[in-house]
């Protein structure tokens, strides 16, 4: 399996990325994305994901950290980087008070609109959304944005069924962690019934929100990501070795990658 989204540049894992790529693989997750928060943070993507085989990074902002220094020129060089696949994760959070959110929109156009020139200029890459109680605001901004609608993902899903429609009459991927194994929330594995296979992808987000039945380890891992899958399969009557090389097919089919297993 790939967990498509993770962040292991994370001070968690700091000096010990080639144990939990090891631990990854002896559980059969034989690749992920190591996703950038800031552009300072795309840099340290890159680099981590040159030193290690079956790993690849993005380049972005993420909208909890718009309050953060920002340079675009790293940003450009991080996503000039072979093993770069995607740009993000960008979007809008509501969640909390801060960043504002007339900052966090103010920074979310302009790296849309720089994504947009470089996507013009040979660096077209699929994007990684965040998007936290904030659809009715966002997806409007996406789709007046100029990037294919089929190229974006909503990371980290956690809406409810409507939310979930809106996405996919949109035209975009949505992508479930841990946040789906909880028994506590149902609107959320309703919302993953309505999915249709080949616009689904999994993840887990590490360091943070360790499914069940691992819920409560800190940090959560890559190697945790079977355990989304198979609470997905459960959640739909599938075989869960069917829906994993399904959800590999979508995650190589969406970054451009092939992974080797
Ligand atoms: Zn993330």
């Amino acid at each position: 399996m790939i967990d498509t989204h993770c962040h292991l540049t994370f001070p968690e894992f700091s000096g010990r990325v080639d144990a939990v790529l090891a631990a990854a693989h002896a559980d059969g997750v034989h690749g992920a994305v190591t996703v950038a928060t800031t552009t300072a943070n795309a840099l340290e993507c890159v680099a981590l994901a040159a030193a290690h085989e079956g790993l690849y990074a993005s380049a972005g902002i993420h909208p909890l950290y718009s309050d953060s220094p920002c340079d675009w020129e790293d940003m450009h060089r991080a996503a000039l980087h072979p093993k770069c696949v995607a740009w993000g994760e960008l979007g809008l959070d509501r969640h909390y008070a801060k960043p504002p959110i007339a900052l966090q929109r103010a920074v979310l156009d302009e790296q849309l609109s720089r994504i947009l020139r470089w996507s013009d200029e040979g660096l077209a890459k699929p994007v990684i959304v965040h998007c936290r109680e904030a659809f009715a605001d966002l997806v409007p901004i996406l789709a007046s944005c100029g990037l294919p609608r089929e190229r974006f993902v909503f990371h980290c899903f956690t809406g409810t069924p409507a939310d979930a429609r809106l996405v996919l009459d949109f035209g975009a991927w949505i992508s479930f962690t841990g946040v789906v194994t909880y028994p506590s929330a149902r609107d959320l594995r309703e919302a993953a019934t309505l999915v249709p296979i080949d616009r689904m992808m999994v993840e887990t987000d590490a360091p943070f929100l360790s499914p069940q039945p691992v819920r409560g380890h800190w940090p959560n891992e890559p190697r945790h990501v079977v355990h989304v899958a198979q609470a997905l399969a459960a959640l739909r009557g599938m075989d869960p070795h069917e829906l994993a090389s399904a959800l590999d097919a979508n995650a190589e089919r969406f970054f451009g990658v092939r992974w080797a297993r």
